[in-house]
């Protein structure tokens, strides 16, 4: 475990909100967790199910991720499923990653948001 803690604090950004969740420096509702990644619920939510699933790793987006590790990338998916399963919404959610500040992201450490309990083909972009 301690070889684990060094490993991803190794990339630990002291100034990324994200990092403080994910070493514990902050508390958070933490729905689940595994070996790469955390799951914790948005302090924001914009559907009655909002979870942010976030790798340990610090990488600016899904896009830096997917090129840092493609076993972080598998993982976060793995969470995502995992948390939509235990929240009740297997059958019906969505997964957003914003990528950049024009798309809306406002915290520069890769995160999957998992949203559901609506309905999102009334509401929403449309897609
Ligand atoms: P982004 O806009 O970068 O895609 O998503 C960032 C998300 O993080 C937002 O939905 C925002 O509500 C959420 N958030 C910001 N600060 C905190 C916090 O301190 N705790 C939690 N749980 N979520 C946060
Ligand atoms: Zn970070």
């Amino acid at each position: 475990m301690r070889l684990l803690v060094d490993l991803y604090s190794a990339g630990m950004s002291e100034d990324c909100l994200f990092c403080r969740i994910v070493s514990g420096e902050l508390p958070t509702d933490l729905l689940a967790e595994s070996e790469r990644s955390i799951a914790f619920r948005d302090i924001n939510p914009q559907a009655p199910v909002h979870v942010l699933v976030v790798p340990r790793r610090h990488v600016p987006n899904v896009g830096a991720l997917a090129a840092a590790s493609s076993d972080d990338l598998a993982d976060v998916f793995a969470l995502v499923s995992q948390v939509a399963r235990s929240e009740g919404v297997a059958e019906n959610h969505r997964v957003v990653f914003n990528t950049g500040a024009g798309a809306g992201q406002t915290i520069f450490h890769a995160h999957a948001h998992v949203l559901g309990g609506a309905d999102f083909s009334e509401h929403g972009l449309g897609l």
